[in-house]
């Protein structure tokens, strides 16, 4: 994929950009290793009022910002917003935690382990590289860059193709905040070129939200070179609806849980698992809420939704309903590629979708859901966990030892009852299985990429 900013509303080019030489590259990473050490002998509270700053100035800039992120990957100018504003908040949440999740303790009275004074120190590992999609171009990177500055590592952005200005924006911001020269920076390179970074020894780890396939690709890189990784990988969360449920409520909820983002989102709800005794009613509202949930321009507020981000995106989404309707699933609203500019696609329910379908295994990136029927909550688990991801899942019920059971047995990152999946900065986030591991967000992932270093002292 060339390095480009691809308007999906239009599906213009607007702007290309070279791939960095090997010397750019070279430079980049000399710069974070030279900033780490600088950064090493700087304190949580220096850091913090540059991490504060940096996120002033991203909330003045974030109408400007917003516009950029609905220019290069298609989400509605408001959701844009949000994302910006969201980033902030993040970014003041580990200027205020930072140094509580990091400080030193001390596991055991020293005489215990024949010591005058023990410690337990988090202290940080250099630079890490952090490779980010384009599906929140902003709120993805700075859940990794704002507790990695915070720890006092510096971090080097390979963000994805198709949001270079994102990049590039994100790659000035900490230094504008008051971070040294080299703290954060991005580097305009291909996914095919990211292994090889993995060999050069200032690269301490790495971390990618993405696909599958490169996050194996990272990781092999990385346990070659014995480096840790983080992977915030896909996901094909259910929605899991059981009869004391709200039902309203559920199918309102399920829609936004399906096309937010365009259904572009790791966490959007995609396989839905109703209890046969609320199903019709369940469906009936659903279907309406999908068909009322119109795609348009990404700048109106009256879109619900706006374009996928690539052509590729869609065709993707295309092939798999096309293969699963072509092997008996029921379109119950949307399946149609519209006609006209720009990579939009309706909001699309499927039933009757079985295993022998692509769709039923893999990852939908777009706005389909499956519905399926379930006659118990041991069929629904079972199903919910018959899947090789296991990021997160929405589950509706009022019944406690349902919902018990289901924080329980459900295999996932995250179990969210009477409400739809959500990240926030003081709460773990990450998957199991195919989903990944490791966790982003909270003091877990603050971390995850520091020295956990023992001062014992005789
Ligand atoms: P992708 O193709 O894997 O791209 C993600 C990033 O990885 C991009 O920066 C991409 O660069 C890079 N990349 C691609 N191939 C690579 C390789 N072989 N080695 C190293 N880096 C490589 O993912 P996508 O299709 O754009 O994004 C959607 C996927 O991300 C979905 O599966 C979604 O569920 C997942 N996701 C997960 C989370 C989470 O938190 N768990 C959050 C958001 C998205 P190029 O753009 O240059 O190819």
């Amino acid at each position: 994929m060339t390095i480009a900013t691809i308007d999906p509303t239009t599906g213009t080019t607007l702007k290309t950009f070279e791939p960095f030489t090997a010397e750019q590259v070279e430079e980049k990473i000399h710069a974070a290793d030279a900033a780490f050490r600088e950064l090493q002998r700087t304190t949580f509270a220096e850091r913090a009022e540059w991490m504060r700053k940096a996120a002033e100035i991203l909330e003045s800039e974030a109408d400007d910002v917003a516009r950029l992120i609905t220019t290069e990957m298609g989400k509605t100018f408001s959701t844009a917003k949000y994302e910006a504003l969201k980033s902030a908040t993040g970014m003041r949440f580990y200027a205020d935690n930072a140094e509580r999740y990091l400080t030193p303790e001390t596991p055991v009275e020293p005489s215990a382990v024949n010591a005058s004074a023990l410690s337990v120190r988090f202290d940080p590992i250099g630079v890490v590289l952090a490779v980010m999609p384009w599906n929140y171009p902003l709120w993805q990177a700075v859940r990794f860059a704002a507790p990695a500055l915070m720890a006092g590592n510096t971090g080097l952005l390979k963000h994805a193709s198709n949001v270079p200005q994102c990049a590039l924006y994100l790659g000035d911001l900490f230094e504008r905040g008051g971070f040294p020269r080299g703290a954060f920076q991005t580097l305009l390179v291909e996914g095919k070129d990211v292994a090889p970074l993995l060999d050069d020894r200032r690269i301490r780890a790495a971390t990618l939200t993405g696909s599958v396939a490169a996050g194996a690709s990272l990781a092999a890189a990385a346990g070659k070179n014995v480096k840790k990784t983080v992977l915030e990988l896909g996901g094909t969360d259910v929605f899991v609806v059981l009869p004391s449920a709200d039902v309203d409520k559920a199918a309102q909820a399920a829609v936004g849980a399906r096309v937010q983002n365009s259904g572009q989102s790791c966490i959007a709800a995609k396989r839905y698992y109703v209890h046969e005794d609320v199903y019709d009613a369940f469906a009936e509202k659903f279907v309406a809420g999908m068909a009322a949930a119109k795609a348009g321009n990404p700048l109106s507020d009256d879109s619900a939704f706006g374009p996928l981000a690539t052509e590729r995106g869609r065709q993707d989404v295309q092939e798999l309903v096309e293969d699963a309707v072509s092997k008996g699933a029921t379109v119950l609203v949307g399946g149609e590629v519209p006609e006209g500019e720009g990579w939009f696609y309706p909001a699309t329910v499927l039933s009757d979708v079985n295993p022998d379908m692509r769709i039923y295994r893999e990852e939908c990136f777009g706005p389909v859901a499956c519905l399926y029927r379930v006659g118990s909550i041991d069929d629904a688990i079972e199903r919910s966990n018959d899947s090789d991801f296991g990021l997160s899942s929405s589950v509706w019920t009022t019944d406690e030892e349902e919902i018990a059971r289901l924080g329980r047995e459900i295999e996932a990152g995250g179990v969210f009852v009477n409400g739809v999946t959500a990240s926030f900065p003081a709460v773990p986030f990450g998957g199991v299985k195919d989903s990944g591991y490791g966790r982003e967000l909270s003091a877990f992932g603050i971390r995850e990429f520091v020295n956990v270093k023992t001062v014992w002292q005789a």
